[in-house]
């Protein structure tokens, strides 16, 4: 991380001079720097005569040590990264290194973060949580099962202890407040399923951005709702330790043991929906999800279960 940016972190101002001094450079090369961490970052920095510089909003940057400090439950080996394209690629590189698992890969920012089906993720600088963490998984299909719903779980209960009581469940992988997504989920996979692989279970969560123009449907952040400045490091360490418990749960009793407190938290129980799949179509109830996770939906007085990544929920307008 840019020492420049060490100093600024604060939120208040710092003189050129005092900037210069503390980095050992003229002030012209600190007004160098100050434009680069603008233009590659992305952050705003006011420039007032007189008074100097001082970030927009204050931040807290990720730290791996702090991080392990506040979850003693989940003692997961930490990557943090300034900038990377996308946690998830990234894990999946270190799984092809061999890099041993379970690890977890945090950044800053994401140049190309991505959400299911080749969407993107938005992605801003010191803003939010971009959280991959890896595990390997050799004990067969049942392992997998559901996982991606358990993970939704584990972010919401997060949320909900860090000042977001109301989020909630969108089937299969949303975590929304109301009809706004706070936080979404990918999973990827490498390897065999039926044998060894490695699993990515990759989350993204609004923390304190509370602007965007590039997010193309309702969004909301911690911050927004919380009306505060969140901390990001007692926010993973959180998640850390939730997403143990539920991954230790699991494990051990597969998922019919959450498929009842994931169905209390689904937002959309009950609601008309529309579930997409490409060009087709299919409305119906939600009536709930199975012991796999898969969708369970009222169809024209017959039931029916739908499941596989592809899959698209949309609320009906007579819903
Ligand atoms: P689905 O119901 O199929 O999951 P989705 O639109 O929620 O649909 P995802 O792949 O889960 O799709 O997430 C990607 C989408 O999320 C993007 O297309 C964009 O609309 C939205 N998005 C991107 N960045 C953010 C963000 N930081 N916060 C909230 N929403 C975002």
């Amino acid at each position: 991380m840019s020492t420049l940016l060490e100093l600024l972190k604060d939120g208040r101002f710092h003189s050129g001079q005092a900037l210069g001094q503390a980095l050992g450079v003229s002030r012209s090369a600190i007004w160098k720097q100050l434009q680069l961490l603008e233009a590659e970052l992305g952050l705003v920095i006011h420039k007032v005569r007189g008074r100097g510089y001082q970030l927009a909003s204050p931040i807290t940057l990720l730290s791996a040590a702090e991080i392990a400090r506040l979850s003693p439950e989940s003692a997961w080996a930490v990557q943090v990264f300034d900038s990377i394209d996308s946690t998830n690629a990234q894990a999946l590189r270190s799984v092809d290194q061999a890099c041993s698992a379970p690890f977890l890969v945090l950044a800053e920012r994401q140049t190309a973060g991505r959400g299911r089906r080749g969407r993107k993720w938005v992605s801003p600088f010191a803003e939010n949580i971009y959280y991959s963490l890896v595990l390997r998984v050799d004990g067969g299909m049942r392992q997998l099962e559901g996982l991606s719903l358990v993970v939704g779980l584990a972010v919401m209960r997060a949320l909900r202890e860090c000042g977001v009581p109301g989020a909630g469940l969108k089937w299969p992988n949303d975590v929304l407040v109301a009809q706004k997504k706070i936080a979404g989920i990918l999973l990827e996979l490498v390897g065999d399923p039926a044998d060894v692989c490695h699993v990515v279970l990759g989350v993204g969560i609004n923390v304190n951005m509370q602007s965007t123009n590039d997010v193309d449907q309702e969004w909301t952040s911690v911050r927004l709702e919380a009306g505060k400045l969140v901390d990001r490091n007692h926010l993973v360490a959180r998640l850390n330790d939730v997403l143990a418990s539920y991954l230790e749960r699991h494990q051990r009793r597969g998922f019919s043991a959450i498929q009842e407190e994931w169905e209390q938290n689904h937002l959309w129980q009950g609601r008309a929906v529309s579930l997409i799949a490409g060009v087709n179509k299919v409305d119906g109830v939600v009536v709930g999800i199975d012991r796999q996770g898969a969708l369970r939906l009222n169809v024209e007085g017959e039931e029916k279960v739908y499941s596989g990544g592809e899959l698209s929920l949309r609320l009906r307008d007579d819903s």
